[in-house]
């Protein structure tokens, strides 16, 4: 196949699906096949993209109401609250006091919500309009973009944050870059994305790929391997990654059983317990659904 890397430029592509994928919430699918293809060197995966004017498309509210959201502000908190504890999880509770601290993608800024009164400053980067406001209602300094963020913090944000975003952006480099010229000299940028989830892939296949991991808005999916790479293209030098498995047992055994998303065994026989030895059995393996990468300058 004549086909490139998009990331490393390595020229072992292969095609690991061709099929409709998810198109914004689920049971959404595209009218023709898309092929995923897989790079053999660095490990990630891609589709073409088939947005047209993406950033116009995540400044509306068309992006919200397609993952059936909605721009509301109430709706945003109860759909993103509970992701906070994870989120503190993975950054720890350390890096924030006193520091100046950007979040970039954060939405209505529920995770920022929490850092208020402990960080020194707040920078809140999101392109929706409808957040806009609000993010700029509660004292943050708000800006579409990071490139824009940059003309006023340019080497000085201590903590920068982004969850769930890199996957969708088209020039995943650039946003590497652009946030490493956020940071000061001893910054550190910590960036979480959902990985293939290797574990559930080999256990379920085609239902798995095609009804919940592979999606039109998910322009990429990284491992932690391409991750990195990355990061150091970009010029960080201190990279870390870490797996994280955000779903539980409830949720394997619902898709092994019912081969759907949203199927969760509510048994108490699942006990905390075994919850906790599953979670950290797929983040020790790296066969976790969540991968996060800590890198400073
Ligand atoms: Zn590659």
């Amino acid at each position: 196949m004549d086909k490139r890397c998009k990331l490393c430029a390595s020229d072992r592509v292969r095609i690991i699906y061709e099929g409709v994928i998810r198109t914004g919430g689920l049971d959404k699918y595209t009218e023709q096949d898309v092929p995923m293809f897989q790079c053999e060197n660095c490990g990630v995966i891609w589709h073409d993209p088939m947005l047209k004017n993406i950033d116009e498309y995540y400044e509306s509210k068309k992006y919200r109401a397609s993952m059936d959201e909605g721009s509301e502000e109430e709706v945003f908190y109860r759909n993103h609250d509970r992701e906070t504890l994870d989120k503190l999880q993975y950054t720890g509770t350390t890096i924030f006091r006193d520091r100046t601290v950007a979040d970039i993608g954060c939405g209505a800024g529920a995770f920022l919500d929490f850092l208020k009164g402990v960080a020194k400053n707040i920078v809140a980067i999101e392109p929706s309009e409808a957040f806009q406001k609000i993010l700029s209602r509660k004292g943050f300094a708000a800006y579409s973009y990071t490139s824009a963020a940059l003309t006023d913090w340019e080497n000085q944000v201590d903590t920068a944050t982004s969850f769930d975003v890199i996957e969708h952006v088209e020039d995943p480099l650039n946003f590497m870059c652009e946030t490493y010229k956020l940071l000061s000299d001893t910054g550190t940028a910590i960036i979480g994305t959902p990985t293939d989830a290797p574990l559930m892939r080999k256990l379920l296949g085609e239902c798995y790929e095609k009804q919940i991991l592979f999606s039109t808005q998910h322009l990429w999916i990284f491992s932690g391997e391409s991750l990195k790479q990355l990061a150091k293209k970009a010029g960080f030098s201190r990279i870390e990654v870490r797996y994280f498995q955000r779903y539980g047992l409830e949720n394997l055994l619902g898709w092994c059983i019912e081969k759907r998303p949203k199927a969760e065994i509510k048994e108490t026989f699942f006990r905390q317990e075994m919850d906790a030895v599953w979670k950290s059995s797929c983040s020790t393996h790296q066969t976790a659904d969540y991968v996060v990468l800590y890198a400073g300058k």
